[in-house]
């Protein structure tokens, strides 16, 4: 299959803004389709070259909503080790359980659909636990910690129409620097 560069909404689209709802399954031939070409955009984003290639910015998650289609799924395709990634495809996800320790990543969190630079700390669990659906229909459930860990709640807000700097603290952004860790 050819790579085929993906459409991303702007944060100015009120797409963004809608909460999404359950995916019924089985899923449209379409729907498979999509994920895939979600995978392989993350993939490639994340690849340096392929990135220049196709004038890709990095990133390691994109929500369903980022492209118009206003359901509950994410992709994060995880670079775990120099070279290597994991994919994770949650559909209809729950976070069922949380860490107390909360962190924030140092650089400030960045979006794929947020073409700006903004500043300030995002409060994020240090660990989660999220449940789902894969593609076929089964039953999953992930485990996830750092930078992992942000980006299941980062694109776990997008499908509830939340984007990472509605979390930052409008009058002082960097308010609760010594209530977290950071990564
Ligand atoms: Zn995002």
């Amino acid at each position: 299959m050819s790579f085929k560069k993906l459409d991303i909404l702007d944060e100015k689209d009120k797409r963004l803004r809608m909460k999404c709802h359950d995916v019924i399954f089985p899923l449209s031939k379409e729907r498979k389709k999509l994920i895939q070409q979600m995978i392989d955009h993350l993939t490639y984003s994340q690849i340096e070259d392929l990135s220049i290639k196709y004038d890709l910015r990095p990133g390691m998650g994109l929500a369903a909503p980022q492209l118009g289609i206003n359901e509950n799924f994410f992709v994060v395709v995880h670079e775990y080790e120099e070279g290597k990634f994991h994919n994770y495809v949650i559909i209809n996800p729950k976070i069922v359980s949380y860490s107390e320790e909360k962190i924030c990543t140092s650089t400030g969190e960045g979006c794929l659909s947020v073409n700006r630079d903004i500043e300030g700390i995002v409060p994020r669990y240090a660990r989660v636990t999220i449940e789902g659906f894969d593609e076929m229909g089964n039953k999953v459930k992930f485990r996830g910690r750092e930078e992992l860990s942000i980006a299941f709640q980062h694109e776990y807000d997008h499908l509830n129409g939340i984007l990472f700097f509605d979390r930052i603290d409008k009058d002082n952004p960097f308010k609760d620097k010594d209530n977290m860790r950071m990564i």
